[in-house]
């Protein structure tokens, strides 16, 4: 089998990369009004609604004034005049580029924003840009939360592919596709390249992992086939891809099982960098995930690598559970109030002593008392298998 090159570069940090650049986000409808200054028939731009979150505006300059017109978005479709709809931002451009149809006049000129680059001439620059001919899509294998998750064959090799068709999503998983540029590691799925398509689709492609998600794994597996060895393999390889990362000061900030996934000859790898660092600003409390996120992550945003050493604990739990839902019989509410006091879950039955050990240092409430990564791999790497179940 023939493998593809990941000898890339890093995307530019100091970039942002975009995926259309008249797509200026939450600025305001007078922030809009100076950048379309001087005026100029036909210059636009694209930015989030104000008044309608969720929704966006396009802003026009025609005969001296600018017009802003509502877009809604609505059962998953774009529209001005709620008769013309689009599946994404791109693709309703391109429309009122061709044709005024109502608006007061054509786009014709975008308003580029400053500080970002076209995410297909980034992609392509650093070498990350695949193409599209030579990617053949064959089934789908998940259904992620903005689009399905396909394998495929590039070149021979097989390969997962996300799928993202609308370009507003494909603009957040540019922030996923760009943290794994940076990122390399045994432990890592590994980032193949991008295919950034004109119409605003975008294809992520990763090394595919045959066995799926960990916590499927373990569910499927189960005691009778998976021994201590095989737990505290899982246990490490996840612990030495979080050293790596911690490392390199990144915080991944959704570290569960269901985001680990296993490879054909059985090593665990971390997945999904949607939440990573540069999506940071825009988390919203509210759709964290209550029982795998630290309380002080919860209370106040504070993320980081001890948040995530926080979600590893309980990552531990769910592998030495075979797969259970972290906190079972407390109701979701009552999850948080009890942590806070110090609650803190029982050993897995089964689970050996000096795991529980350290699943518990992780759930230390004091955050600067919890263990980096660092010490995590080396206490567990102390343990011999053999020896857990004396
Ligand atoms: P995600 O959107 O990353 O949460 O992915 C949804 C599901 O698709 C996962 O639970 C896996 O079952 C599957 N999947 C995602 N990425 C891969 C991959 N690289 N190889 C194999 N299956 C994958």
């Amino acid at each position: 089998m023939r493998s593809i090159s990941v000898l890339s570069l890093p995307l530019s940090p100091l970039l942002l990369v975009s995926i259309s650049r008249w797509f200026h986000g939450k600025i305001t409808r007078e922030q809009a009004e100076l950048l379309l200054y001087p005026p100029e028939t036909g210059l636009f731009l694209a930015r989030e609604s104000t008044n309608y979150p969720g929704d966006y505006t396009l802003c026009v300059s025609c005969d001296g004034k600018v017009e802003h017109y509502r877009i809604i978005y609505h059962n998953g479709k774009l529209s001005i005049d709620e008769e013309e709809f689009f599946q994404n931002l791109m693709q309703l451009v391109e429309h009122y580029t061709k044709d005024a149809d109502g608006l007061c006049t054509r786009l014709i000129k975008p308003k580029l924003m400053e500080g970002t680059v076209a995410a297909q001439d980034e992609f392509s620059r650093s070498g990350w840009a695949l193409n599209r001919k030579e990617l053949k899509l064959i089934q789908t294998i998940g259904k992620g939360e903005f689009g399905d998750v396909m394998v495929g064959d590039y070149r021979g090799t097989k390969v997962a592919v996300k799928c993202i068709k609308h370009d507003a999503t494909a603009q957040a998983f540019i922030a996923e596709a760009s943290v794994m540029t940076q990122l390399r590691h045994n432990n890592l799925v590994q980032l193949l390249g991008v295919i950034v398509e004109e119409r605003g689709s975008l294809y992520i492609v990763t090394e595919y992992m045959a066995k799926g998600s960990l916590v499927d794994y373990l569910r499927s597996r189960g005691r009778t086939v998976l021994g201590g060895d095989c737990l505290l393999k899982f246990s490490l390889d996840v612990c030495e891809a979080m050293e790596y990362l911690e490392a390199n000061n990144f915080v991944h900030r959704d570290l569960a099982a269901r985001n680990v996934l296993v490879s054909d000859d059985n090593i665990a790898k971390v997945s999904d960098f949607g939440l990573t660092k540069e999506a940071s600003s825009t988390q919203d409390t509210a759709k964290l995930p209550v029982k795998w996120t630290s309380p002080e992550a919860l209370r106040e945003k504070r993320f980081s690598t001890k948040s995530d050493v926080w979600s590893y604990g309980i990552l531990l739990w769910e592998i030495y559970s075979f797969g259970r839902v972290p906190y079972p019989r407390i109701p979701l509410k009552e999850v948080v109030p009890r942590v806070e006091k110090g609650y803190k879950m029982d050993a897995p039955d089964g689970c050996p002593v000096v795991v529980y050990d350290v699943m518990k240092q992780c759930w230390t409430l004091d955050v600067g008392l919890r263990p980096s990564f660092r010490m995590l791999r080396d206490k567990l790497s102390h343990i011999r298998a053999k020896e857990l179940y004396l």
